[in-house]
């Protein structure tokens, strides 16, 4: 059986990870964070539950579609209001809660940080243990992943906006009307939701705040006593005064800006490698499903990996949204060796055994 460790556990990387699973990969996914699901974040204040990264996803791919349309029946998802004719999804439970739902069948090592990876395959983490891997796919944010192996894969054109994100509960009702969200046309915040009115949190009402590149730019070292203050003072028209309980979270890599790129780098030597993530495919949930899908299909091919497995029946079961991109990789079938497509440098020779 093949191996493949999987760097991340956000939607790029499980997307990967359970579609390679059911090809009798031995996957392993391994994510520095406490938890699974990277930037479809959820955090509790006392009894109130928050959304603190991404707050909705939109649905334009019809592969997407499906995936979607199996969570909303499964009661995973369910629209939350539609604006310029897309449908915003939320996550019932709060968005975290998806992201547990696909990790479930998966191996995943939380806590675990990837310091660097050497060429075919060796991962090694900042605890100081070594793990081999036939296959590797890396997931983080497109500049961090460029810094595990930054001397022969090239992401350096890749950027993304800053962002701050503002939890508060509040002692009384928030005047954020129905339902649940606002968009300032100026000012220093981007997008206010109501935890609350949105489903996500049954305490009391729990707003988050997001803010605009440009602000979190000009206040990314700032005391986050100040960075509050302006915050809760821009609020005040939607929240009152200032609540006694609030965090903030500093995202410094919240959405990449937009670039034209393949779904994934690949390169198949001198193993399989992919990079991928919510850079390649559009900075949204969707975009980093694309790219983890992408990324499988990629790996499986380079790894032989590409017919159906002995595994898939029962990752199926495990894992039932699966199913339509199962049954499409079997009818595409294998389509040949694939030179790699993108930004991918010579790699370096496999090192000998006795260096
Ligand atoms: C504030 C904010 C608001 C957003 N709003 C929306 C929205 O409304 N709609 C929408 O569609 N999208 C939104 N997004 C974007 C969306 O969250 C992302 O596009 C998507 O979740 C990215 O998934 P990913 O798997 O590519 O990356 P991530 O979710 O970032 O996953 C990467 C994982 O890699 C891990 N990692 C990084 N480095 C290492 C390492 N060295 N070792 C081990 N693990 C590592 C991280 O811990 C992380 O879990 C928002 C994002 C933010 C931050």
């Amino acid at each position: 059986m093949s191996s493949c460790v999987v760097v991340g556990a956000g939607m790029a990387g499980l997307t990967a990870a359970g579609i390679m699973r059911s090809r009798s990969c031995k996957v392993t996914i391994l994510d520095k964070g406490r938890g699974v699901g990277g930037r479809m974040a959820t955090r509790r204040i006392g009894a109130s539950r928050f959304d603190h990264g991404a707050q909705f996803f939109t649905v334009r791919d019809a592969r997407f579609r499906e995936a979607v349309e199996n969570w909303e029946r499964a009661g995973l998802v369910a629209p939350w209001f539609s604006e310029d004719g897309h449908v915003r999804y939320r996550a019932i439970g709060g968005m975290n809660a998806l992201a547990k739902h696909l990790a479930e069948p998966l191996q995943v090592r939380t806590e675990t940080k990837v310091e660097r990876v050497e060429p075919a395959w060796q991962v090694i983490l900042e605890s100081g243990e070594t793990l081999q891997a036939d296959t590797l796919l890396l997931t983080p944010p497109a500049p961090q992943s460029a810094g595990l192996v930054s001397s022969w894969i090239d992401c350096s054109g890749i950027e993304f906006d800053p962002c701050f994100a503002l939890l508060a509960v509040l002692d009384g009702p928030s005047l954020v009307p129905e339902p649940g969200y606002m968009r300032p046309e100026s000012g220093p915040i981007e997008w206010l939701a109501d935890n609350t009115r949105k489903g996500v949190s049954q305490g009391r009402p729990a707003i988050t705040i997001h803010t605009r590149a440009d602000f979190t730019r000009e206040y990314f070292d700032a005391p986050q006593d100040l960075v509050a203050q302006l915050l809760f003072e821009a609020a005040k028209a939607w929240i009152g005064s200032a609540p006694a309980v609030w965090q903030l979270h500093r995202w410094r890599y919240s959405k990449p800006l937009p670039v034209n790129l393949p779904p994934c780098l690949f390169t198949a030597g001198p193993a399989p490698l992919a990079v991928a993530g919510d850079a390649f495919a559009g900075g949204r949930v969707e975009g980093a499903f694309l790219s983890g899908l992408a990324a499988a299909e990629e790996l499986l091919k380079g790894s032989g990996r590409w017919c159906a497995g002995p595994g898939e029946n029962a990752a199926i079961a495990a894992c039932p949204w699966l199913s339509p991109f199962l049954h499409r990789f079997t009818e595409n079938g294998p389509k040949g060796n694939r030179e790699a497509h993108f930004a991918v440098r010579a790699l370096p020779a496999r090192p000998s055994r006795s260096s």
